[in-house]
């Protein structure tokens, strides 16, 4: 069946949020430095830097049980999230608020909200001034326009979240959230989209079938018409979070992108028919994404 429209995961897809987050990382241990001093600041910076680790171990992993080190760390996110959490909202797992209160913490300090929100706010600065297209995606977005195919993008929930004094933990507002994630997709939008062209996961994330649901609804809003699944293609770095919800939805194909992937590539993927294994996005063309 003929592709009309391609629907890329943003972060270390069509942006280099690998990278960036160390940068982000050490941005965080220099803002700390001061009200914490230099020893207290590097403790916090290695705590971060391994909760993140965890968080994308997990994310990049075949579908399959969690890791031990992520139920706990999990586990943790959970308390800190008591007041999103009794509101009803789900867990939100990439919020830096919460792995700074644990970094914070295993550093042996009290995750006092007010440092939590100078890391936070120099890690997303940080974020925002160093955050570049990466060239393949350039080049498979542009090959994608040039087949006549509709581009869309899917992004999670940074999960940004605000301290409830009343309950000690933190609380979250979607639309706040759904702001800063827009607000660090500038790229994005140097790339000729706008708004209307992405879709993201607040109050609702990935992997939930409400939140492909709401990417349907948008691709179909930009169309005019209803979308078909099976019209479609997932390109992600993570097969469980990006790509397979949208191929049980019918999704015709899609694309894991490992960038560091080890043996050769592409690759089936033998748990996800009609799903390959890629190391860069330009291996698309080859694999007949644009016709
Ligand atoms: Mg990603």
């Amino acid at each position: 069946m003929t592709l009309e429209w391609i629907i890329f995961d943003v972060d270390d897809v069509v942006l280099d949020m690998d990278q960036l987050s160390q940068v982000a990382e050490r941005a965080v241990q220099d803002a700390l430095t001061e009200p914490l001093g230099a020893d207290a600041a590097a403790r916090v910076y290695q705590g971060l830097h391994a909760a993140y680790d965890t968080l994308r171990a997990e994310l990049r992993a075949t579908a399959g049980g969690a890791s031990e080190a992520h139920r706990r760390l999990i586990a943790r996110f959970e308390g800190w999230q008591q007041a999103s959490l009794q509101a009803g909202h789900e867990l939100k797992q990439w919020s830096r608020q919460s792995l700074l209160s644990v970094a914070l913490e295993d550093a042996g300090l009290p995750a006092r909200p007010e440092w939590v929100e100078l890391g936070a706010r120099a890690y997303w600065a940080a974020v925002a001034e160093g955050t570049r297209i990466l060239p393949d995606a350039q080049r498979a977005v542009a090959a994608a326009r040039a087949a006549g195919l509709g581009v869309h993008f899917a992004t999670n929930s940074d999960g940004g979240l605000t301290f409830d004094p009343a309950s000690g933990t933190y609380g979250y507002d979607a639309a706040e959230a759904t702001r800063q994630k827009v607000a660090r997709l500038d790229a994005l939008l140097a790339l000729g989209f706008t708004r209307a062209d992405v879709t993201v996961g607040d109050p609702i994330g990935k992997p939930h079938r409400a939140f492909y649901e709401a990417v349907l609804t948008d691709v179909a809003a930009k169309a005019g018409a209803p979308v078909d699944p099976g019209r479609v293609a997932a390109v992600g770095d993570s097969l469980t979070n990006d790509v397979l919800p949208l191929m049980r939805m019918g999704a015709e194909r899609g694309a894991w992108i490992l960038r560091k992937s080890e043996g050769p590539t592409p690759a089936e993927v033998p748990e996800a028919p009609r799903v390959w294994r890629i190391r860069s996005l330009d291996e698309l063309g080859r694999l007949g994404f644009f016709g």
